[in-house]
């Protein structure tokens, strides 16, 4: 399909930003007073804030309190311009970026990029485990999660009424115990033990297994043994069974397989699985590799110089997740503060200001939240946990959210949820779970359901041809049967 190539409208530096993440959000808010033309391509149309991904499967907090829209977020910016679109193409030689929406292809120029396309889910070589495991990186995973682990009780009701066996559908199994999977086990834990205790008739919720699995040795490992095991004991008070040191070596619908070091291999039968493990970064990183000889970590992220540019191309900024430099983690602040870095080298060039040299990361801590009142904090050599470190976490992501909209609901949601018993966001529907793996065995996904322009044209034409044709024969036999007297009132007589 040809590609269309949008007028350049000015003859300003143009900043291509890819992603609309925490580094393409940033960045391109980081030159909001610079002398550039900003064109941010995003496959989605909405700024995600993933740390509390969990927190909209679990029913605490609505997709939009977590996603506003990017359009709306830089409104303001003159500057900035927000195209849909993914990016399936970057040629460094002719500094272009394709981007493709609904089989819509679109070819940005660009003087300057700013490559933050993120990174996915890795299932370690095990792609067919995703159908049954969907992992946590987007609202898709996050509302299909919602959908499959509140669906999961609906069906133990109805099993239970009828007198069946409903372990399998009271069974929940996380896979990997880094501070997401460590969320979401403790939030599918108190739904179970407390916001649904009182809903079902023939089920006790209490009595739901929550299972976190492991093939390392402790839980949260970057946060050290001493952390981690507060956390451990902390979810088993919950009534969470963590299971380490056991790889996942096989999923399917009704269960999942783990095998011990010893060389022991368990069942497990549980409906509902959540893919928490590895992370691999965005494909986008193979392209460019080849077009540098950069090279890839085994996690697909790409070495970059030590000022986050590639080599040989100074003018194109790659950050956040997608990059490998001095063991960086994939953290939010990485990408932020790695996008204003590019932001800011961008306009020091411009205005020939000297280079900030490399660039270097603040680490300004981390945290992991286990359940209400409960979380982790390790900010430098300074440990905290309980709930001071829930009331740390609770100030910093209310910052951290973007809009004031979405911090003042999102403050009730909490309200509700963690002072109360309920959840506000239980809403969910069949085709929240069901639409994402219709559309993946369409041949070209959701472009197989709409036409494009020129096939759109072109189909019209054949039609209005045909019909055209069509119409005439008809005339044509109709003029024939009323001249042989076969159809119709003879003229003569109908003047007489
Ligand atoms: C569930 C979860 C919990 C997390 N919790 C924490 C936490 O508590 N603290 C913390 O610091 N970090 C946390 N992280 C990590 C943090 O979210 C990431 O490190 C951060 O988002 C990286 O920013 P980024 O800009 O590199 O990528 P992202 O924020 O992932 O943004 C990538 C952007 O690129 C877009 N994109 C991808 N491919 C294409 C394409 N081909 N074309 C166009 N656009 C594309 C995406 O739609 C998205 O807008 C968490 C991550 C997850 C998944």
């Amino acid at each position: 399909m040809a590609a269309t190539e949008p007028a350049r409208t000015s003859s300003r530096h143009q900043v291509v930003v890819i992603g609309s993440g925490f580094g393409g959000l940033f960045g391109t808010k980081a030159l909001r007073r610079a002398d550039v033309d900003v064109t941010m391509i995003a496959k989605t149309t909405h700024h995600l804030f993933q740390p509390l991904l969990y927190q909209v499967a679990t029913g605490i907090l609505s997709q939009g309190e977590i996603a506003p829209p990017t359009r709306e977020i830089l409104s303001g910016q003159r500057n900035a311009q927000v195209l849909l679109g993914e990016v399936t193409g970057v040629d460094l030689e002719a500094r272009t970026v394709t981007s493709q929406v609904l089989g819509r292809s679109t070819v940005t120029s660009y003087d300057s990029l700013i490559v933050a396309a993120g990174a996915g889910q890795s299932y370690f070589g095990n792609d067919h485990f995703a159908e049954f495991a969907p992992g946590m990186k987007n609202i898709d995973d996050a509302l299909e999660l919602r959908g499959r682990i509140f669906g999961a009780f609906e069906m133990a009701e109805i099993g239970a009424t009828r007198g069946e066996n409903v372990d399998h559908l009271l069974t929940f199994v996380v896979v990997g115990a880094g501070p997401t999977g460590v969320e979401m086990a403790g939030q599918i834990a108190e739904l179970a033990h407390r916001t649904l205790k009182k809903d079902f008739r023939a089920i006790n919720s209490r009595e739901a297994r929550v299972m976190l699995v492991d093939a390392a040795p402790q839980v949260l490992p970057p946060f050290g043994q001493k952390l981690g095991g507060k956390a451990q004991a902390e979810l088993e008070k919950l009534g969470v069974e963590v299971v380490l040191g056991a790889m996942v070596t096989d999923v399917d619908e009704r269960g999942i397989e783990m095998k011990f070091k010893d060389g022991r291999v368990e069942r497990i039968d549980s409906v509902t699985k959540i893919w928490a493990a590895g992370v691999s970064a965005n494909p986008l990183g193979r392209t460019l590799s080849e077009q540098t000889g950069a090279p890839l970590d085994r996690a697909g992220r790409i070495a970059v110089n030590p000022d986050l540019t590639l080599p040989g191309h100074p003018e194109v900024f790659v950050v956040g997740d997608m990059i490998a430099l001095d063991n960086l983690p994939g953290v939010a602040q990485v990408a932020i503060q790695g996008a204003k870095y590019a932001a800011k080298e961008i306009e020091n060039r411009l205005k020939s200001r000297p280079s900030q040299g490399p660039f270097h990361y603040f680490d300004k801590g981390s945290m992991a939240i286990i359940s209400r009142f409960r979380a982790v904090a390790l900010i430098g050599n300074l440990r905290v946990t309980g709930v001071l470190a829930w009331l740390m976490w609770l100030g910093l992501h209310l910052i951290y959210i973007t809009g004031f909209k979405s911090r003042v609901t999102a403050l009730l949601h909490w309200a509700v949820s963690f002072i109360g018993r309920g959840r506000s966001e239980r809403t969910t529907t069949e085709q929240q779970i069901f639409a994402r793996t219709a559309l993946g065995r369409l041949k070209r996904g959701a472009a197989d359901l709409v036409s494009d322009p020129g096939s759109y044209d072109a189909a019209r034409q054949l039609l209005e041809t045909t019909r055209r044709a069509e119409l005439e024969a008809q005339a044509a036999e109709e003029v024939r049967l009323t001249d042989a007297g076969q159809r119709g009132v003879p003229v003569e007589q109908r003047v007489g």
